[in-house]
């Protein structure tokens, strides 16, 4: 039936090999599955590897006095409450042990004198709580699992997108996709299907993400008929870079701040000393993104529009070698030696708190078959995510998705894969080729970028919102009518076609909830309901398909069990 595709079949098929698809690929296997993984970039490339700060897990080794409880209170606190309470208790129980492991199997972290893992501070986080490699954490975790799964046995197929999933009833039962490099479809039959595809950062103009964020995943699983869940919390990063303008962006990491960097105005004044006087430099990543903001509109930025960051106070020696990828990302892209001198930094759209909904204990989806950790997936990190907070919840959640999604193909009867939908995806892709009119990708993902930009940044109101809304709509016929020239060996414009309207729906599902959430909390603050609300706190929000359309509605946040109450309450 699927004869003229070429077709593979697996018990569990991972789409990316970031950390949380790679850990899930291993778990997944190490639980009996036959395990295809599936990436748009080359093993290893993924944006898990530019990760820098950090891998937050209550170890103690600095701290001593650290443990899961202070963990999982710093977490709901710096989301504002609005976290599955019950990821936020795994997550901080288990990050530890999934450390360890990553050890053994062979990372190479940075250690303390008497050769512990070393941890450092970050904002929001009570103790020094971050293991890392120098200021290349994600390289070392990546590199750890990716030795580890290929070792033993993962099946992965590189360079190669997945545009949708395949479904038999109401269960999963596979995903098409296409070679990037010879645009060929290909079928990926399986009973269990994890997505582990990351973020949407590309849909802003300015972003410290990657080329592979364009909201797949989501999208894909949306499609699929699976709830979204929180989609307004975007997170800006407080530092990115702000020159030149073609690195504008580019991730200035908060390892800057834990180790002593100091934020000024072009006046020279500490002006988190405003904003959050206990925390300062060391406030979560909301509190020191919008002040940034405010001293630039307020007319105190940076001749590039930023702020100065300074860290030239540290002994020179000491900066190269905590922070080398610093070092040198200032000295050859900007030519500022930050052992001399300050850094410009403004902020930079990071992080999707919000995304897939999915079960604490599982990671499943609200599609059976259908499983999504890391970036691609939500509640961990309520309103805002702490630094250092999602490589362990890679590790935590890519483990549980792996584990439960062996365990569930192997009860799971065989599905059947319908050659009518790989028709219709097949359709799909072909579409802007056989357009003689139509406009290329480019401007419209430029439209894009510049909408999501302006009208759903930092600060939001409902002005902006709806016109965001409207800019929106009118990208949908654009982006149906893309077309497309040449062939479909190795076709960047085809590809983005793809990438665009994934993009283009995420960015409908982020606008449509920041519309509806009427007050500040975390990332999402609206101008025009400045405050925390508390009927709001109780609420998240829920985007699902509905006849056709998006539909969104609100669900009450699960209740906290009475142990866990005490501990945040004793815990002020
Ligand atoms: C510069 C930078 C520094 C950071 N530093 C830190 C830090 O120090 N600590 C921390 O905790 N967090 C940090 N983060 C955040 C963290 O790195 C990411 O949230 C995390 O790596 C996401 O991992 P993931 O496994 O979910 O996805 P990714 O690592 O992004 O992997 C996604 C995978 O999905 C694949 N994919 C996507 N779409 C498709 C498709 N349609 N078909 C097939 N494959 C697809 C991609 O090819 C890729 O393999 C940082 C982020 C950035 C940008």
């Amino acid at each position: 039936m699927t004869d003229t595709y070429e077709t593979h079949e697996h018990d569990v098929l991972i789409i990316g090999a970031g950390g949380a698809g790679l850990r899930a690929a291993i778990e997944a296997l190490a639980n009996g599955a036959r395990v295809g993984l599936v990436c748009k970039s080359l093993l290893g490339k993924a944006h898990t590897v530019m990760a820098e700060g950090g891998i937050a897990a209550a170890m103690g080794n600095v701290d001593k006095a650290d443990d899961w409880r202070t963990h999982f209170c710093d977490t709901m606190r710096g989301g504002k409450f609005l976290n599955n309470w019950r990821m936020a208790q795994l997550h901080a129980q288990e990050a530890p042990e999934r450390v360890r492991e990553l050890e053994q199997w062979g990372a190479l972290f940075d250690r303390t004198d008497s050769g512990d893992i070393l941890q450092r501070a970050f904002g929001g986080h009570s103790f020094k709580r971050l293991c890392h490699v120098g200021d290349r954490t994600g390289l070392e975790l990546i590199r750890t699992l990716q030795d580890r799964g290929v070792q033993q046995g993962i099946d992965v197929f590189m360079e190669c997108t997945i545009t949708r999933l395949i479904k038999d009833g109401d269960r999963i039962a596979g995903a098409f996709g296409y070679w990037r490099e010879t645009g060929r479809f290909v079928v990926f039959k399986a009973k269990a299907v994890v997505i582990a595809t990351g973020g949407i950062g590309k849909a802003w103009k300015i972003t410290s993400n990657s080329w592979e964020y364009t909201a797949d995943g989501m999208a894909l699983a949306y499609e699929a008929g699976a709830e979204l869940l929180d989609m307004e919390f975007v997170q800006f990063h407080p530092t990115g870079m702000v020159w030149p303008p073609g690195v504008q962006g580019l991730l200035v990491t908060e390892a800057v701040r834990g180790e002593g960097g100091i934020l000024r105005n072009k006046n020279g004044e500490r002006f988190m000393e405003k904003h959050d006087p206990k925390r300062m430099e060391l406030s979560t990543r909301d509190v020191v993104a919008r002040a940034i903001y405010t001293e630039v509109r307020e007319g105190r930025g940076t001749p590039h529009g930023g702020a100065f960051l300074d860290i030239s106070h540290k002994p020179a020696e000491y900066v190269k070698k905590k922070l080398p990828s610093m070092y040198h990302q200032f000295k050859e892209l900007a030519d500022v030696d930050i052992t001399t001198g300050p850094m410009e930094v403004g902020p930079t759209c990071h992080y999707m708190m919000g995304g897939i909904r999915v079960d604490a204990e599982t990671a499943q989806s609200t599609i059976p078959g259908l499983y999504a950790a890391g970036e691609a997936a939500a509640g961990l990190h309520g309103a805002n995510r702490l630094g250092g907070n999602s490589l362990s919840d890679l590790l935590v959640f890519g483990r549980r998705a792996g584990k439960a999604a062996a365990e569930y193909a192997k009860s799971a009867p065989g599905t059947v894969v319908d050659l009518t939908q790989l028709e219709a995806a097949e359709r799909e892709m072909l579409a802007p080729f056989e357009r003689s009119e139509g406009e290329y990708p480019y401007e419209i993902h430029r439209d894009l970028q510049e909408t999501m930009q302006s009208l759903v940044g930092i600060f939001r109101n409902e002005e902006d919102l709806r016109k965001a809304l409207d800019h929106l709509q009118q990208l949908k016929p654009r982006v149906d009518g893309v077309r497309i020239d040449g062939s479909r060996m190795f076709n960047p414009g085809w590809h983005l076609t793809r990438d665009l309207k994934s993009m283009l729906l995420i960015s409908e599902a982020v606008t449509q909830s920041a519309l509806a959430r009427q007050e500040s909390r975390g990332a999402h603050s609206r101008i025009d309901y400045p405050k925390l609300d508390d009927p709001w706190g109780k609420k998240n929000n829920i985007i699902s398909e509905r006849g056709g359309t998006m539909s969104l509605r609100q669900e009450p946040v699960r209740g906290m069990p009475e142990d866990l109450q005490k501990l945040l309450a004793e815990t002020k």
